[in-house]
């Protein structure tokens, strides 16, 4: 059964002077453990379909489910995390990262323990007790993925979560994300601008059209199946030709 799967959806906007069709007949399955892009122009409704998936939005028509449930209100099995990482400049690094757990009232000794050890995995281990402006922005950009990680989402889906860094911290981030994402067997949804990102990361590549948001095309990167990281991704000389056609697909509608 797919993990996660959207059955000709729609969804409009209603506004006090207005309609707003953001999507229009999205139909897409996503598997257990499958990293799946989206690419799309500035309010194609990228943002709208991950809102769709944790359940902030119900579709205006079709259905949305994940292990064949319909998704209806937020759950604990969907983690989302954003573009910018959100820490409390106030809080330390560990209670930051346990801010998720708190919010559900799951911060059981057990479950701190376990955030203390992602920290350690995840290079921040001498970390925990300073405050984010210490910290580095792919730094934070962890932390913030580890936050999410700690109330165990099945799903995870990330909204831009690397615009905020510079090219070099994206291409290292990403490539530790990935094998986070990977060593812990989640299934993502990642919405990017960043077509290179996209390919670099994915199993799949969705093609929005701008808005009404429809699906255009859908791309199986290989060099994912084979388990290549990003970094290595980038250097096979098929990665030119997955970011020519998608990139012909984006700027046909410009
Ligand atoms: P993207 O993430 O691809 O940039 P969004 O999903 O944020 O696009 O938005 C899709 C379209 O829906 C845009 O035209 C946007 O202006 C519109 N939109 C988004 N949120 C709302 C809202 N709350 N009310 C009305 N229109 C909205
Ligand atoms: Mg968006």
């Amino acid at each position: 059964m797919a993990r996660v799967e959207l059955k000709d959806v729609s969804l409009n906007y209603h506004t006090e002077t207005d309609e707003v069709l953001a999507l229009r007949d999205v139909n897409l399955t996503v598997e257990d453990q499958e990293f799946v892009a989206i690419v799309g122009q500035s309010g194609c409704g990228k943002s709208t379909l991950l809102s769709l998936v944790s359940g902030l939005l119900s579709p205006t028509t079709g259905s949305v489910t994940i292990d064949g449930e319909k998704v209806e209100g937020t759950s604990k099995r969907v983690g989302y995390m954003l573009q910018q990482d959100y820490l409390f400049e106030w809080r330390t690094i560990l209670d930051n990262a346990l801010l998720g757990l708190e919010i559900r009232k799951e911060r059981t000794r057990q479950a701190v323990a376990e955030v203390k050890d992602m920290l350690q995995a995840y290079g921040l281990g001498g970390f925990e007790h300073y405050y984010p402006s210490h910290l580095s922005g792919g730094m934070r950009q962890r932390v913030a993925l580890i936050r999410t990680l700690a109330t165990k989402p099945d799903v995870l889906l990330l909204d831009e979560p690397f615009s905020a860094l510079d090219y070099q911290n994206r291409l290292s981030v990403g490539e530790e994300v990935v094998k986070i994402l990977r060593e812990r067997k989640k299934t993502v949804i990642m919405v990017t601008h960043d077509i290179p990102e996209a390919v670099s990361m994915a199993n799949r590549v969705v093609v929005m059209t701008p808005r009404p948001g429809t699906i255009r095309s859908i791309h199986a990167i290989s060099m994912c199946d084979e388990g290549l990281t990003p970094l290595q991704t980038r250097e096979v000389p098929q990665f030119r030709e997955y970011f020519g056609a998608i990139w012909k697909e984006l700027n046909a509608d410009a």
